[in-house]
């Protein structure tokens, strides 16, 4: 009787999803802490994210300073700078062609609304063309702030969640 029951708990062990939890566990765990950036700096907020990155601020503490401006060698796109509407179709361009999984962090008020640029040439947010998983406020955003964004896109992978869907332009 005792055997059987044994029995039956491995066959529960394997047969349900606590393997595969514990896998997406461990390779969540891998991937926030192996974060490829890609910056598409288009502005002075391109600039701030140069801090971030440098000794002061040590990105490598989180495990993603290893930038790259290949976008088939990155898996989070930092968006730092104003998009223009001419500027837009290059940016949807680099998204697609990074793999998945792929993460987007929106660095900055040009970047997520346009900033003060309410003008027929700047696109109004990077949303408009591409989807987002965080935006960091301020003009600049301050380098704690940019960190603190990274911090909840490793959050977001941890859990596995679900992006939204790309817009449609
Ligand atoms: S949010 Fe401010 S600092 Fe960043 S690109 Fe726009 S104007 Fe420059």
């Amino acid at each position: 009787m005792n055997i059987q029951v044994k029995q039956a708990e491995v066959d529960q062990l394997l047969n349900t999803s606590v393997l595969t939890t514990t896998a997406e566990k461990y390779i969540g765990w891998g991937r926030k802490h192996s974060l490829w950036p890609l910056p598409f700096g288009t502005a002075c907020c391109g600039i701030e994210f140069m801090s971030v990155v440098g000794p002061k601020y040590d990105l490598a503490r989180f495990g993603a300073e290893a930038v790259r401006f290949s976008p088939r060698q990155s898996d989070l796109l930092i968006v730092a700078g104003t998009i223009t509407e001419k500027m837009g179709p290059v940016l949807k361009l680099i998204y697609d062609q990074m793999l998945e999984p792929k993460w987007v962090l929106s660095m900055g008020a040009c970047a997520s609304s346009g900033g003060f640029y309410r003008a027929y040439h700047v696109m109004q947010g990077a949303d408009k063309i591409i989807p987002v998983d965080v935006y960091v406020p301020g003009c600049p955003p301050t380098p704690e702030a940019v960190i603190d964004g990274i911090l909840r896109i490793q959050e977001i992978i941890q859990q596995g969640r679900k992006r939204a869907p790309t817009p449609l332009k």
